[in-house]
Protein backbone atom coordinates (compact mmCIF):
# COMPACT_ATOMS: atom_id res chain seq x y z
CA UNK A 1 0.00 0.00 0.00
CA UNK A 2 1.47 3.29 -1.36
CA UNK A 3 -0.01 6.83 -0.60
CA UNK A 4 0.20 7.08 -3.85
CA UNK A 5 -2.94 4.36 -4.68
CA UNK A 6 -5.48 6.25 -1.90
CA UNK A 7 -8.21 7.52 -4.41
CA UNK A 8 -9.10 11.19 -4.22
CA UNK A 9 -12.65 9.43 -1.93
CA UNK A 10 -9.81 7.89 0.36
CA UNK A 11 -8.27 11.45 0.57
CA UNK A 12 -11.26 13.21 1.32
CA UNK A 13 -11.53 10.37 4.24
CA UNK A 14 -8.15 10.54 5.27
CA UNK A 15 -8.54 14.05 5.67
CA UNK A 16 -12.30 13.96 7.42
CA UNK A 17 -10.48 11.22 9.82
CA UNK A 18 -7.25 13.59 10.37
CA UNK A 19 -9.46 16.19 11.64
CA UNK A 20 -11.40 13.04 13.29
CA UNK A 21 -7.96 12.35 15.32
CA UNK A 22 -6.49 8.88 13.51
CA UNK A 23 -2.96 9.82 12.14
CA UNK A 24 -1.99 9.11 8.99
CA UNK A 25 -0.56 5.36 9.24
CA UNK A 26 -3.61 4.59 10.96
CA UNK A 27 -5.19 5.53 7.77
CA UNK A 28 -2.80 3.28 5.50
CA UNK A 29 -3.36 -0.07 7.76
CA UNK A 30 -7.04 0.22 7.39
CA UNK A 31 -7.06 1.10 3.96
CA UNK A 32 -4.25 -1.81 2.91
CA UNK A 33 -6.45 -4.54 4.48
CA UNK A 34 -9.64 -3.01 2.75
CA UNK A 35 -7.85 -3.39 -0.52
CA UNK A 36 -6.85 -7.42 -0.55
CA UNK A 37 -10.22 -9.41 -0.65
CA UNK A 38 -9.36 -13.33 -0.45
CA UNK A 39 -9.79 -14.61 -4.42
CA UNK A 40 -10.85 -18.10 -5.06
CA UNK A 41 -9.06 -18.07 -8.67
CA UNK A 42 -8.27 -21.41 -9.12
CA UNK A 43 -4.55 -22.25 -9.82
CA UNK A 44 -2.96 -22.58 -13.35
CA UNK A 45 -4.43 -25.93 -15.06
CA UNK A 46 -1.65 -26.46 -17.31
CA UNK A 47 1.88 -27.97 -16.43
CA UNK A 48 4.37 -27.74 -19.59
CA UNK A 49 7.67 -28.90 -20.16
CA UNK A 50 10.19 -29.86 -23.07
CA UNK A 51 10.70 -33.36 -23.46
CA UNK A 52 13.66 -34.32 -25.45
CA UNK A 53 12.07 -32.46 -29.38
CA UNK A 54 8.90 -33.24 -27.74
CA UNK A 55 6.55 -30.43 -26.03
CA UNK A 56 4.48 -31.95 -23.66
CA UNK A 57 1.60 -30.56 -21.46
CA UNK A 58 -0.44 -31.81 -18.74
CA UNK A 59 -4.59 -30.39 -17.90
CA UNK A 60 -6.45 -30.57 -15.38
CA UNK A 61 -9.71 -31.01 -16.41
CA UNK A 62 -11.45 -31.59 -12.64
CA UNK A 63 -11.46 -32.19 -9.04
CA UNK A 64 -13.72 -34.27 -7.75
CA UNK A 65 -13.94 -34.46 -3.82
CA UNK A 66 -15.74 -37.38 -2.23
CA UNK A 67 -15.59 -40.23 0.77
CA UNK A 68 -12.60 -42.69 0.00
CA UNK A 69 -10.29 -43.45 -0.50
CA UNK A 70 -11.37 -46.93 1.39
CA UNK A 71 -13.29 -49.10 -0.27
CA UNK A 72 -13.25 -47.70 -3.96
CA UNK A 73 -9.69 -48.35 -2.87
CA UNK A 74 -8.60 -51.45 -0.75
CA UNK A 75 -12.04 -53.41 -0.35
CA UNK A 76 -10.10 -56.62 0.09
CA UNK A 77 -8.72 -54.94 3.11
CA UNK A 78 -10.07 -53.49 6.54
CA UNK A 79 -10.81 -50.22 6.75
CA UNK A 80 -8.32 -49.44 9.77
CA UNK A 81 -5.36 -50.56 7.65
CA UNK A 82 -6.58 -48.28 4.31
CA UNK A 83 -6.71 -45.20 7.15
CA UNK A 84 -3.36 -46.24 9.13
CA UNK A 85 -1.93 -45.89 5.44
CA UNK A 86 -3.21 -42.24 4.51
CA UNK A 87 -2.40 -41.63 8.05
CA UNK A 88 1.40 -42.32 7.40
CA UNK A 89 1.04 -39.77 4.45
CA UNK A 90 -0.36 -37.32 6.15
CA UNK A 91 -3.75 -37.90 3.89
CA UNK A 92 -6.66 -37.60 5.44
CA UNK A 93 -8.69 -41.14 6.29
CA UNK A 94 -12.02 -41.20 4.93
CA UNK A 95 -12.02 -38.37 2.13
CA UNK A 96 -10.65 -38.52 -0.61
CA UNK A 97 -9.92 -36.23 -4.10
CA UNK A 98 -9.53 -37.30 -7.08
CA UNK A 99 -7.98 -35.37 -10.33
CA UNK A 100 -8.63 -35.70 -13.90
CA UNK A 101 -5.50 -35.25 -16.27
CA UNK A 102 -5.04 -35.01 -19.97
CA UNK A 103 -1.66 -34.42 -21.91
CA UNK A 104 -1.08 -32.98 -25.27
CA UNK A 105 2.16 -34.12 -26.79
CA UNK A 106 3.61 -31.71 -29.13
CA UNK A 107 5.93 -33.47 -31.15
CA UNK A 108 7.17 -30.79 -33.40
CA UNK A 109 4.55 -31.98 -36.55
CA UNK A 110 1.33 -33.10 -35.04
CA UNK A 111 -0.27 -32.28 -31.56
CA UNK A 112 -1.54 -35.35 -29.85
CA UNK A 113 -3.72 -35.87 -27.17
CA UNK A 114 -4.37 -38.72 -24.55
CA UNK A 115 -7.45 -38.70 -23.59
CA UNK A 116 -9.99 -36.18 -23.25
CA UNK A 117 -11.78 -35.38 -19.60
CA UNK A 118 -15.62 -35.41 -18.94
CA UNK A 119 -16.67 -32.46 -21.92
CA UNK A 120 -18.82 -30.29 -22.06
CA UNK A 121 -21.50 -32.37 -20.20
CA UNK A 122 -19.55 -32.18 -17.08
CA UNK A 123 -19.30 -28.45 -16.60
CA UNK A 124 -21.97 -27.76 -14.48
CA UNK A 125 -19.78 -30.11 -12.16
CA UNK A 126 -16.72 -28.11 -12.56
CA UNK A 127 -15.58 -30.52 -14.79
CA UNK A 128 -14.76 -30.04 -18.60
CA UNK A 129 -11.91 -27.65 -17.91
CA UNK A 130 -9.46 -29.43 -20.67
CA UNK A 131 -10.61 -26.77 -23.45
CA UNK A 132 -10.14 -23.79 -21.29
CA UNK A 133 -6.77 -25.03 -19.56
CA UNK A 134 -5.95 -25.78 -23.40
CA UNK A 135 -6.28 -22.02 -24.65
CA UNK A 136 -4.53 -20.58 -21.46
CA UNK A 137 -1.46 -22.62 -22.57
CA UNK A 138 -2.21 -21.60 -26.15
CA UNK A 139 -3.77 -24.16 -28.06
CA UNK A 140 -7.26 -24.79 -29.56
CA UNK A 141 -9.00 -27.80 -29.34
CA UNK A 142 -9.16 -27.34 -33.54
CA UNK A 143 -4.96 -27.76 -33.64
CA UNK A 144 -5.13 -30.82 -32.64
CA UNK A 145 -4.02 -33.84 -34.98
CA UNK A 146 -4.19 -37.20 -33.50
CA UNK A 147 -6.74 -37.85 -30.23
CA UNK A 148 -5.56 -41.34 -28.45
CA UNK A 149 -7.96 -43.07 -26.06
CA UNK A 150 -6.29 -45.02 -23.55
CA UNK A 151 -9.42 -46.98 -22.41
CA UNK A 152 -13.46 -46.02 -22.89
CA UNK A 153 -14.27 -44.90 -18.93
CA UNK A 154 -16.46 -41.60 -19.31
CA UNK A 155 -13.98 -39.63 -17.47
CA UNK A 156 -11.20 -40.45 -20.59
CA UNK A 157 -13.79 -40.28 -23.63
CA UNK A 158 -16.53 -37.91 -22.82
CA UNK A 159 -14.98 -34.93 -23.80
CA UNK A 160 -14.83 -36.31 -27.37
CA UNK A 161 -18.30 -35.34 -28.23
CA UNK A 162 -19.67 -31.88 -26.92
CA UNK A 163 -23.32 -30.89 -27.82
CA UNK A 164 -23.21 -33.92 -30.29
CA UNK A 165 -20.33 -31.94 -32.31
CA UNK A 166 -16.79 -33.06 -32.22
CA UNK A 167 -14.56 -31.11 -29.65
CA UNK A 168 -11.83 -32.18 -31.32
CA UNK A 169 -12.81 -31.70 -35.27
CA UNK A 170 -9.80 -31.89 -37.24
CA UNK A 171 -8.39 -34.88 -35.17
CA UNK A 172 -8.39 -38.49 -36.79
CA UNK A 173 -8.41 -41.18 -33.49
CA UNK A 174 -6.65 -43.98 -32.24
CA UNK A 175 -8.20 -46.22 -29.89
CA UNK A 176 -7.59 -50.06 -28.85
CA UNK A 177 -9.33 -52.61 -30.57
CA UNK A 178 -10.02 -54.84 -27.73
CA UNK A 179 -11.00 -52.66 -26.06
CA UNK A 180 -13.84 -51.01 -28.35
CA UNK A 181 -15.02 -54.53 -28.97
CA UNK A 182 -15.72 -54.87 -25.48
CA UNK A 183 -17.28 -52.05 -24.84
CA UNK A 184 -19.34 -52.63 -28.25
CA UNK A 185 -20.29 -55.79 -27.73
CA UNK A 186 -24.34 -56.65 -27.12
CA UNK A 187 -23.19 -59.20 -24.55
CA UNK A 188 -22.42 -56.04 -22.04
CA UNK A 189 -26.61 -55.28 -22.13
CA UNK A 190 -27.77 -55.68 -18.46
CA UNK A 191 -24.49 -56.11 -16.84
CA UNK A 192 -23.00 -53.40 -14.67
CA UNK A 193 -20.85 -52.21 -18.07
CA UNK A 194 -23.49 -51.49 -19.65
CA UNK A 195 -23.66 -48.18 -18.68
CA UNK A 196 -20.35 -47.54 -19.80
CA UNK A 197 -21.04 -49.37 -23.18
CA UNK A 198 -23.93 -46.71 -23.15
CA UNK A 199 -21.28 -43.74 -23.00
CA UNK A 200 -19.37 -45.66 -25.60
CA UNK A 201 -22.24 -45.67 -27.93
CA UNK A 202 -22.75 -41.91 -27.80
CA UNK A 203 -19.07 -40.70 -27.44
CA UNK A 204 -16.69 -43.38 -28.98
CA UNK A 205 -18.79 -44.92 -31.88
CA UNK A 206 -19.90 -41.73 -34.16
CA UNK A 207 -16.22 -40.89 -34.46
CA UNK A 208 -15.44 -45.11 -35.37
CA UNK A 209 -14.76 -43.77 -39.17
CA UNK A 210 -11.85 -41.74 -38.25
CA UNK A 211 -10.34 -44.38 -35.54
CA UNK A 212 -7.60 -46.37 -36.02
CA UNK A 213 -8.20 -49.53 -34.31
CA UNK A 214 -4.54 -50.49 -32.91
CA UNK A 215 -3.11 -53.50 -30.67
CA UNK A 216 -0.86 -53.06 -28.03
CA UNK A 217 2.58 -52.70 -29.32
CA UNK A 218 1.52 -50.79 -32.51
CA UNK A 219 2.76 -46.82 -32.31
CA UNK A 220 0.17 -43.78 -32.47
CA UNK A 221 3.06 -41.56 -34.10
CA UNK A 222 6.77 -41.90 -35.02
CA UNK A 223 8.41 -41.94 -30.69
CA UNK A 224 4.69 -42.91 -29.52
CA UNK A 225 4.32 -46.61 -29.07
CA UNK A 226 1.45 -48.38 -26.76
CA UNK A 227 1.67 -51.39 -25.03
CA UNK A 228 -0.56 -53.63 -23.35
CA UNK A 229 -1.98 -53.14 -19.52
CA UNK A 230 -5.09 -54.80 -19.48
CA UNK A 231 -6.70 -55.02 -16.13
CA UNK A 232 -8.32 -51.62 -15.24
CA UNK A 233 -10.45 -52.61 -18.52
CA UNK A 234 -10.14 -55.08 -20.78
CA UNK A 235 -8.05 -53.40 -23.41
CA UNK A 236 -6.48 -50.53 -21.37
CA UNK A 237 -2.81 -48.95 -22.92
CA UNK A 238 -0.46 -47.49 -21.87
CA UNK A 239 2.31 -45.30 -24.43
CA UNK A 240 5.75 -45.01 -24.19
CA UNK A 241 7.18 -41.48 -25.53
CA UNK A 242 10.64 -41.62 -26.65
CA UNK A 243 12.00 -38.56 -28.24
CA UNK A 244 15.81 -37.86 -28.40
CA UNK A 245 17.00 -40.73 -26.22
CA UNK A 246 14.88 -39.17 -23.30
CA UNK A 247 11.60 -41.51 -22.65
CA UNK A 248 8.34 -41.50 -20.52
CA UNK A 249 5.49 -43.57 -20.15
CA UNK A 250 1.61 -42.58 -20.17
CA UNK A 251 0.32 -44.83 -17.41
CA UNK A 252 -3.38 -43.88 -17.89
CA UNK A 253 -5.18 -45.58 -15.29
CA UNK A 254 -2.66 -48.36 -14.12
CA UNK A 255 -2.50 -47.30 -10.80
CA UNK A 256 -5.23 -44.73 -9.83
CA UNK A 257 -4.30 -43.30 -6.43
CA UNK A 258 -0.90 -42.30 -5.50
CA UNK A 259 -1.05 -43.67 -2.52
CA UNK A 260 -3.45 -46.74 -1.92
CA UNK A 261 -2.25 -47.93 -5.59
CA UNK A 262 1.34 -47.80 -6.06
CA UNK A 263 2.06 -48.22 -2.06
CA UNK A 264 -0.06 -51.14 -2.40
CA UNK A 265 -0.41 -52.22 -5.40
CA UNK A 266 -1.83 -55.41 -4.69
CA UNK A 267 -4.92 -54.01 -2.59
CA UNK A 268 -8.45 -54.11 -5.05
CA UNK A 269 -9.76 -51.27 -6.88
CA UNK A 270 -12.82 -50.83 -7.19
CA UNK A 271 -12.72 -49.54 -11.16
CA UNK A 272 -10.41 -52.35 -12.47
CA UNK A 273 -12.85 -54.67 -14.37
CA UNK A 274 -10.58 -57.31 -13.44
CA UNK A 275 -8.97 -57.06 -9.85
CA UNK A 276 -6.74 -59.32 -10.01
CA UNK A 277 -4.71 -58.84 -13.42
CA UNK A 278 -5.18 -54.86 -12.49
CA UNK A 279 -2.89 -55.82 -9.65
CA UNK A 280 -0.60 -57.57 -11.82
CA UNK A 281 -0.44 -55.38 -14.23
CA UNK A 282 0.58 -52.31 -11.83
CA UNK A 283 3.47 -54.36 -10.67
CA UNK A 284 5.01 -55.03 -13.93
CA UNK A 285 4.43 -51.63 -15.31
CA UNK A 286 5.99 -49.79 -11.98
CA UNK A 287 8.49 -52.25 -11.90
CA UNK A 288 10.02 -51.53 -15.18
CA UNK A 289 9.24 -47.54 -14.92
CA UNK A 290 11.13 -47.78 -11.21
CA UNK A 291 14.00 -49.97 -12.83
CA UNK A 292 14.81 -48.06 -15.70
CA UNK A 293 14.21 -44.83 -13.56
CA UNK A 294 11.61 -43.30 -16.23
CA UNK A 295 9.19 -40.31 -15.36
CA UNK A 296 5.73 -41.57 -15.94
CA UNK A 297 2.26 -39.39 -16.18
CA UNK A 298 -0.71 -41.02 -14.84
CA UNK A 299 -4.12 -39.63 -15.49
CA UNK A 300 -5.31 -39.94 -11.91
CA UNK A 301 -1.94 -39.18 -10.16
CA UNK A 302 -1.21 -35.82 -8.28
CA UNK A 303 -1.47 -32.75 -10.49
CA UNK A 304 0.51 -31.83 -12.51
CA UNK A 305 0.77 -35.92 -12.44
CA UNK A 306 4.31 -36.24 -13.30
CA UNK A 307 6.70 -37.67 -11.14
CA UNK A 308 9.02 -41.18 -10.57
CA UNK A 309 8.85 -44.24 -8.76
CA UNK A 310 11.08 -45.99 -6.04
CA UNK A 311 10.70 -49.51 -5.28
CA UNK A 312 10.15 -50.22 -1.98
CA UNK A 313 9.53 -53.34 0.29
CA UNK A 314 5.78 -53.28 -0.54
CA UNK A 315 5.23 -51.66 -3.33
CA UNK A 316 6.38 -47.74 -4.77
CA UNK A 317 6.81 -44.49 -3.50
CA UNK A 318 5.06 -41.55 -5.59
CA UNK A 319 8.21 -38.80 -6.03
CA UNK A 320 6.90 -35.83 -7.92
CA UNK A 321 8.72 -34.11 -10.90
CA UNK A 322 9.25 -30.59 -9.63
CA UNK A 323 12.51 -28.81 -11.71
CA UNK A 324 14.21 -32.04 -13.61
CA UNK A 325 12.91 -31.57 -16.99
CA UNK A 326 13.85 -27.67 -16.22
CA UNK A 327 17.44 -27.96 -16.44
ZN1 LIG B 1 -9.88 -42.81 -15.21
Amino acid sequence: MVIAEISRRNLFLASSAIAGGLTMQQIMIETAEAATPQSDIKSPGFKRFKFGDFEITTFLDGLRPGDGPYPTFGANQSQEKMGELMRANFLPETKFVNGFTPILVNTGSELVLFDTGFGADGRQNGFGQLEANMKAAGYTPDEVNVVVITHMHGDHINGLINGGAPAFPAARYVAGEIEYDYWTDPARTGTPAENGAKAVSTKVKPLAEKTTFIKAGDAVVPGITSEAAYGHTPGHLIFHVESAGKHLVITADTANHYVASLQRPDWEVAYDTDKAMGAATRKKVFDMIAADRLPFIGYHMPFPSVGFVEKQETGYRFVPVTYQFDV
